[in-house]
């Protein structure tokens, strides 16, 4: 009898944090690594939001909350969900979670059942395709390119429907690609779901304030949408917070009680204190943050130039997220250094041997000619870090 359960020994170790383990390791032994590869801002979580977890300890909010949420953080989600999105939720319909990561976790336990297929757009965020599996579903990959800005068409979305398909998951704006849904592109994959009734959709919005262009649009905005849109979003990102994990859902009554259900075996809820600190962080306005945002799209356009003038790295302009996703495939099949480049993985264990950049391989976001380059670090580094990586390959 094997010690690991399958579930475990099946799941693939998130490429991200992988990455992230394995620049650090590198750095532990004197290398000077260029870290581009985890998403998380570089940024200190804002002042405002610090003092309110001080007043929490001092406050004493030192135990368990409600397992879907302190009331208090709920009706500041409700607040921001109607300020931001206009979306409307009641209490009952909020879940509170250790992340949006673990929203997402919830989510694929208390819907999917064995065999049910999951659509998700190519390139998709790295641990989609595991959390799904681990529950028994069966990701369902609809390959996009630049061609369409890394988005999936609604005849890809009609193609890839079939009577097991149970959900669509998706990140917009999208990590890895950057790519933004416009409300009309949203609109048009909802015709398509119009003809599939039972088909339900996981609305990622992360990156929602990450964005270049304005107007965010999400998915339940739409009456017909939104009772089988599960909307998905968290602090981390936008509010740079992603070590205090918390995220949370808006969804119907009955999808929110059973991740309410789900929690309270397996967490018992949110951290207290940073509940308490995001109920500051979601009261204020999103323009409180903006100067990251402005930082971020002041890097996104220094990269993409410095991208540019190296060759063989074909990009589409990301509108959202902090994330570049060059297609490289150039490379393969060429020797560097008397190294074989034959994938996007060879391609970024490459560049994080001879240029000490560290980078995500494509293949974890589903799209194996890419890699994926963070560019939420500093300006030097991304400057530095490109002419590294732009010296490794000539
Ligand atoms: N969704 C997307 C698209 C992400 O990039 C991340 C990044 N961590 C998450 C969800 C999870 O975020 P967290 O668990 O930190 O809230
Ligand atoms: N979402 C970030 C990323 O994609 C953080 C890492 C993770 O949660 O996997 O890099």
């Amino acid at each position: 009898m094997n010690l690991l359960s399958d579930r475990i020994l099946n799941m693939a170790t998130s490429a991200t944090l992988a990455m992230a383990a394995k620049a650090r390791e590198l750095r532990g032994e004197g290398k000077d690594i260029i870290g581009l590869s985890l998403g998380e801002p570089d940024f200190n979580t804002p002042d405002f939001i610090k003092d309110a977890a001080i007043q929490a300890i001092n406050d004493n909010y030192n135990s368990y909350s409600p397992v879907d949420g302190y009331g208090e953080l709920k009706e500041a989600i409700i607040t921001k969900f109607k300020r931001d999105n206009n979306l409307a939720y009641t209490p009952s319909q909020i879940v509170v979670s250790t992340g949006a990561k673990q929203s997402l976790a919830n989510i694929a336990g208390v819907m999917i059942n064995k065999g049910d297929e999951v659509i998700l757009p190519c390139p998709y965020w790295v641990s989609y395709s595991d959390i799904v599996k681990l529950n028994d579903g069966i990701p369902v990959e609809v390959k996009t390119s630049i061609a369409t800005d890394f988005k999936m068409t609604p005849e890809q979305l009609e193609a890839a429907i079939t009577p097991n398909t149970k959900m669509i998951w998706f990140s917009s704006p999208c990590n890895p690609s950057g790519s933004v849904y416009s409300k009309e592109e949203l609109r048009a994959l909802a015709d398509v779901l119009q003809k599939h009734p039972n088909i339900y959709v996981v609305s990622d919005e992360i990156y929602e304030h990450i964005n270049y262009i304005g107007g965010h649009a999400s998915m339940a905005q739409f009456d017909d949408m939104y009772d089988r849109t599960i909307t998905v979003n968290g602090v981390s990102k936008a509010f740079a917070m992603t070590g205090w994990r918390i995220g949370y859902i808006g969804a119907s009554e009955k999808i929110a009680r059973a991740c309410n259900k789900m929690q309270g075996q397996i967490t018992s809820g949110a951290n207290c204190i940073a509940q308490r600190a995001v109920i500051t962080a979601l009261n204020e306005s999103p323009s409180r943050v903006k100067y990251m945002i402005d930082e971020f799209k002041v890097r996104r356009d220094l990269i993409l130039g410095l991208l540019n003038d190296i060759e063989g790295f074909k990009t589409n302009i990301p509108e959202g997220a902090f994330y570049v996703f060059p297609n490289i495939s150039h490379y393969f099949g060429k020797t560097l250094r008397g190294k074989t480049i034959n994938n996007a993985s060879d391609f970024s264990l490459y560049i994080l041997e001879e240029a000490n950049v560290a980078t995500v391989t494509g293949e974890a976001f589903g799209n194996p000619d890419c890699i994926r380059i963070s560019y939420a670090a500093s300006q030097e580094q991304i400057i530095e870090a490109i002419k590294r990586i732009k010296e490794a390959l000539s």
